[in-house]
Parts: structure tokens; C-alpha cells; sequence
């Protein structure tokens, strides 16, 4: 009896014992798990969701050891930063899964042209930075550069289409160009933003005169929001034909007349304007004052003038922007079926179905759509032909190839086709940037509508297009058969 009972207490304080070893090893498993998933959050904060690479907290904290060892080593240390070009383009063209299928591909290939030990990073929205941690000699983070340039060469793919990519690469270099990771960071942006504004697909190495530019960029900002409230944006107006050489309206032309930068282009500007929204404001400008000035010309002429506006995306897509165009027409009395809105090819076709619905809205109270700088995107023709456009404006680049002498007749083809098929849409083809009479002959003879370009008139501030108006309405008035004598 009394050893069973000694054996029965031997158990029960066996099997405590078994609990208490269960409930440590429990609490080992979960501490082990713990620390396990804190790792992982860690290394997850580090780094870019779709890529998998690095980040930039992790780059600026490798970027650091870098510099440590170097000090004690006598090394260079080289930073890049690559920023696609026109990335916002990929978006639009296929969408962000797309775009994010893109981004992988990039950084497969970029590492591919790395070495180990240097670190590829993702800052997100086609940003890449790269580490090179021991240099000879800086010419040696060009090398780098250009092996990283070269590795866009073949067409990248997404959603079965091949789509050419090219990269803005800026260079600096520890110890010349900066002395902690912060200071490297920003010049390399900065050399790089110069390799932006030279046109992309190149790359800049950092040089102390670039502080200025990243400065100016700053202050061309603030002067843009200024430039508003003091009336420095002005709009010019280009003239546009019928082929046989009478007036058919203008194009208006935004300009700002910087009291000591002079008068600046909108292709230095308008990307700006976009990037803070501004964009909105000046846009909802430069339709107001554009209608009434073309309200105004049209009450001077019995000539029926068609007046042709740009439509930057962000316009588009803020939601009520048809009424501001009602309003422009409203207070400007300009009528509808007078007003040609021009938008470009990739900005509509990346509208869902929804979206558009503005463009049918203006369209049926008479207002014409126009499809800017057409055959540089990648429009889909079905999809187009299911918008309310009026017109095609034929993209420069084609009307520039087009040369009667040429034996290169390519362009000729493309141009011959695109006015065919825009005819049996019943739309209008606009030729832009015509600069020779044998682009005028050619273009006459393939069948094109309307021309506009250097060879017929350049944009021009009102007063002048008004002179024009004015010449072109006396000439009319001349050779108008039904004039009395
Ligand atoms: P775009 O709408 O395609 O305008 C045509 C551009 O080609 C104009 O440049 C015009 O001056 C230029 N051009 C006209 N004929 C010729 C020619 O024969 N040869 C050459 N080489 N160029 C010619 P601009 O005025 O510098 O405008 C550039 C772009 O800025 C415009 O391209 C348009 O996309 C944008 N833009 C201009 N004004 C506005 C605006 O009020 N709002 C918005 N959102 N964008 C604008
Ligand atoms: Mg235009
Ligand atoms: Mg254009």
C-alpha cells in the first residue's frame, strides 16, 4: 500500500514535471519563433516589395560600412543612381502589375552586370541605386555606369508586349564628391537629374556646379508659383491651314515670360507643373484665356477658326474637368463645336471606360478631340476607334522623315496608312511640324487635311496671330468670287 502510494506521487510528480518541460519548451518554440519573425520583419523593412532588393534604409546603412572600410583601406567607394526614363509611361501602357514585371526584370539584368560585393538597391518607382564599395580609380564607377546603360539595349516584356526601356545613370564618388552617405545620395540625384535633362539614356558623373542645378530646380518651382500671380504666363498662338492655304484656327502654345530667364519653353516647365499639381491651375488658365481670345478673333472674322488646346494628364484626371471646359466656353461665348481639346495617345488610352466619359460628354455638345503627337505611343487602333475623337495630329518625328528625295520610303508608307485609316474613321489628320515644301508636296499628296509648322507660321504672341488674322481675312475677302467689283 504504502509503495504504491510513494509510486502514485512518483507519477503525478513525473508528470508535472513532463508540464513543466512541455510549458518551457512551448515558451522556447514561441520565443524562437518570435525572434524568427522579428528577423524576417527586419529584413522585410529593408527591403523593396517587388523587387526583393535592398532598400534605401539598407543601402544608406551598407553605404556607411562602406565608408568605414574605406577609411582604414585606401579605396574609393562609388554611389549610382539610375532612374528609368519615362517609367510613367510603362504604367500607363501596362499597367502596374506590368509595371512591376518590368521592375523585376530590370533588376535581374542589372545584376547581372554587377559584381559580387557591390549592392543593387530599389527606392521604388523605377529608382535603382548601386553600391560599388572598392574603386581603383573613379573612372572605374563610369565603367560601372556604362555596363549598367548597356544592359537596356535589348527590349524588356510585359503582358506579352517587348517594350524599350533606357536609364538616366548619376555617378559620384567617396571621398571628391561627398563625405557621409547623405551628401553622396544627393549628388548623385542631382547627376543624375542632369542626365535627365540632357534627354535620358546617358549618364553624368556629379561635378561641384551641380549643387547649382538640384538649387535650381527649387527655385524654378517657387518662381513657377509666383509666375501665376504675376501674369508671367503668356499664350502664343501657331497658325494651322487648309491645304489649299486658307486659315483653319491655331494651336494655343503656353509660354512663361520670366522677367530674367526670359521666355521659357512649356517642355521646361509643363513636366514640373505636372510633378506639384500645378499643372491644374495653369491649365484651367490658359483654356480661359485662349477662349476668349479666339471668341474675341472670331467676332473680328466671318472665317470659321477652330481653336486647338493642350490637355496635360493630370488635367484629365481630376474629375470635373469637362465643366471647367463648359465654363471656359460659357464666359468666353466661344462656341463649342470652335474648340479642339488636344490630348495624347497614351494619356487616353490608359482611361478605363469610366474615365472617358468626360471626353463623350464634351463631344456631345460639339467640342472636337483631338489625339496629339499621334504614332509615338502605342495605341491600340480598336480602342480608339471607339472614342469620340475628331481629329489625328501626325507626330513631327514622321512628317521630318518625310523627304520626296529620300530613297528611304518607310515613313512615307506609315504616314500614307495613317492617313487612310484616319479617313475611313472619318477623322481629320492634322500634320505638325512641317518645316519644307516638300514635306507641304508630299503631305498634299498623300491626302492630309490640315498643316501646321514652321514653314507656314510660327507660334506668335495674340497682337501678331491678330495681324495675321487680319491679312488673312483681306486675302480672303479679295479672292472670294461672290466680292462685288
Ligand atoms: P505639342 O502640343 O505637340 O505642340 C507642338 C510643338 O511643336 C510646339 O512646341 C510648337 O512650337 C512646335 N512646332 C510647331 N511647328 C514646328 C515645326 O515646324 N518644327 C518644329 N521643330 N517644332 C514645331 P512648344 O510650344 O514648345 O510646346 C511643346 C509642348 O508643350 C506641346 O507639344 C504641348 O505638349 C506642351 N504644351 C504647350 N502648351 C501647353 C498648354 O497650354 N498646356 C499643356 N498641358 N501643355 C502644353
Ligand atoms: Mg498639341
Ligand atoms: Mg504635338
Amino acid at each position: 500500500m504504502g509503495t504504491e502510494s510513494s509510486r502514485a506521487s512518483d507519477l503525478r510528480g513525473f508528470l508535472r514535471e513532463i508540464r513543466r518541460v512541455e510549458t518551457q519548451l512551448r515558451l522556447r518554440q514561441a520565443r524562437d519563433r518570435i525572434e524568427d519573425l522579428e528577423h524576417k520583419l527586419v529584413a522585410l523593412s529593408q527591403q523593396d516589395a517587388v523587387t526583393g532588393l535592398p532598400n534605401q534604409v539598407r543601402f544608406a546603412d551598407r553605404l556607411d560600412q562602406a565608408i568605414l572600410q574605406t577609411q582604414r583601406a585606401d579605396h574609393l567607394v562609388g554611389v549610382l543612381v539610375l532612374d528609368l526614363d519615362r517609367f510613367k509611361r510603362v504604367n500607363e501602357l501596362v499597367g502596374h502589375s506590368g509595371g512591376d514585371e518590368v521592375l523585376r526584370q530590370v533588376a535581374q539584368r542589372l545584376e547581372g552586370v554587377l559584381r559580387q560585393g557591390d549592392t543593387l538597391a530599389c527606392m521604388g518607382g523605377g529608382r535603382f541605386m548601386v553600391l560599388v564599395p572598392k574603386l581603383n580609380k573613379d573612372l572605374d564607377a563610369t565603367k560601372v555606369g556604362k555596363n549598367l546603360l548597356e544592359a537596356f539595349r535589348s527590349p524588356f516584356k510585359a503582358l506579352g508586349r517587348g517594350l524599350q526601356l533606357s536609364t538616366s545613370v548619376g555617378i559620384c564618388v567617396f571621398p571628391q564628391d561627398g563625405l557621409d552617405a547623405s551628401a553622396l545620395l544627393a549628388h548623385a540625384e542631382s547627376a543624375m537629374y542632369r542626365a535627365k535633362e540632357r534627354g535620358g539614356n546617358r549618364l553624368e558623373c556629379f561635378t561641384t556646379t551641380l549643387n547649382q542645378v538640384s538649387l535650381e530646380r527649387q527655385e524654378m518651382e517657387h518662381c513657377l508659383r509666383e509666375a501665376m500671380q504675376n501674369g508671367e504666363l503668356q499664350m502664343y498662338y501657331q497658325p494651322q491651314f487648309h491645304m489649299d492655304g486658307s486659315l483653319a484656327g491655331a494651336e494655343a502654345l503656353i509660354r512663361w515670360n520670366h522677367p530674367l530667364l526670359g521666355l521659357v519653353p512649356p517642355t521646361k516647365f509643363i513636366p514640373l507643373a505636372e510633378e506639384n499639381r500645378l499643372i491644374l491651375p495653369i491649365g484651367e488658365w490658359a483654356l480661359r484665356e485662349s477662349c476668349n481670345q479666339m471668341a474675341h478673333w472670331q467676332s473680328l472674322t466671318s472665317m470659321p477658326l477652330l481653336l486647338a488646346v493642350n490637355v496635360s494628364a493630370l488635367q484629365f484626371a481630376n474629375g470635373d474637368w469637362d465643366a471647367c471646359v463648359v465654363r471656359a466656353l460659357v464666359e468666353s461665348g466661344l462656341k463649342p463645336d470652335r474648340l479642339e481639346l488636344e490630348l495624347t495617345e497614351s494619356l487616353v488610352m490608359r482611361q478605363g471606360h469610366e474615365d472617358v466619359r468626360p471626353l463623350h460628354r464634351l463631344r456631345e455638345i460639339g467640342t472636337r478631340i483631338a489625339i496629339d503627337d499621334f504614332g509615338t505611343g502605342y495605341s491600340s487602333l480598336g480602342y480608339l476607334q471607339r472614342l469620340p475623337i475628331t481629329t489625328l495630329k501626325l507626330d513631327q518625328t514622321f512628317i521630318s522623315a518625310l523627304q520626296p528625295e529620300e530613297s528611304e520610303i518607310s515613313s512615307e508608307h506609315i504616314v500614307r496608312a495613317i492617313i487612310q485609316l484616319a479617313h475611313s474613321l472619318k477623322l481629320t489628320v492634322v500634320a505638325e511640324g512641317v518645316e519644307t515644301e516638300g514635306q507641304r508636296d508630299m503631305l498634299e499628296l498623300l491626302g492630309c487635311d490640315c498643316l501646321q509648322g514652321f514653314l507656314l507660321g510660327r507660334p506668335l504672341p495674340a497682337d501678331a496671330f491678330e495681324a495675321l488674322l487680319e491679312s488673312m481675312a483681306a486675302k480672303a475677302f479679295l479672292e472670294d468670287p461672290r466680292r462685288e467689283r
